[in-house]
């Protein structure tokens, strides 16, 4: 199949259990729960995305005919030389289970690559995917219900994605992470006291953004 990628770059994990770590970001293209086009946000699934995922122009972006050439430009962004520790690709996207199928799993492990991806939980996951974070947004059906962390954008509306329809599901880690919008501030302190009430919940807060990285 061609992968359509909007790019790829070398950076810190920004979120969740993994934070801080160095990895290489691969952001597919597309999501099922939106367009990307601002003129359908309203009535989309997920209505609060920051990303920008549509197109394959970001850099290192592009459309890639095989696993093999994907995983090539996967482990270009890679530090040449350093095998100090094993390398680490995040896929993401849009929605990475649209396009991250069994041949790219293999492409990216027969690179040395420890595969993590970050999906919104609607598809369910290959096998072979080493670190699985599920985000589930809106009223999208979870059909991935077991994976290492569940991260939930916290507030969302009364009838839609709230932590109590996960309490139960198989994950390692729970992580709450305030809304990015302008109610950031008051989005944080409920996050806060939501997770000293129930202590399954852990802050999740966005380094890259503190930080000004990407
Ligand atoms: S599911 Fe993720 S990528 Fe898709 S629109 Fe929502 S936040 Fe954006």
């Amino acid at each position: 199949m061609t992968y359509t990628v909007k790019e790829i770059y070398y950076t810190l994990q920004g979120e969740g259990a993994r934070t801080g770590k160095p990895a290489v970001l691969l952001r597919f293209a597309g999501c099922n729960l939106w367009s990307g086009r601002e003129q359908h946000r309203a009535d989309a699934i997920c209505r609060f995305c920051d990303t920008e995922f549509v197109g394959s122009d970001g850099p290192g972006g592009g459309k890639f005919e095989t696993a093999a050439e994907l995983a090539d430009a996967v482990a270009a962004k890679w530090p040449v030389d350093d095998r100090s520790a094993r390398r680490y690709v995040v896929c993401t996207g849009g929605e990475p289970l649209l396009q991250l199928d069994t041949a790219a799993i293999d492409g990216l492990h027969a690179a040395e690559f420890e595969i993590a991806v970050e999906s919104n939980g609607t598809i369910e996951a290959p096998a072979g995917i080493d670190w699985l974070c599920i985000s589930p947004k809106g009223c999208a059906p979870v059909s991935q219900r077991c994976g290492n962390e569940l991260k939930l954008v916290f507030p969302q509306p009364e009838r839609e994605a709230q932590p109590d329809q996960f309490d139960d599901l198989d994950f390692d880690y729970f992580f709450l992470q305030p809304l990015d919008d302008a109610d950031l501030e008051a989005n944080t302190r409920a996050a806060v006291k939501f997770c000293l009430r129930h202590p399954q919940w852990q802050l999740s807060l966005q380094t890259h953004k503190i930080l000004g990285i990407d």
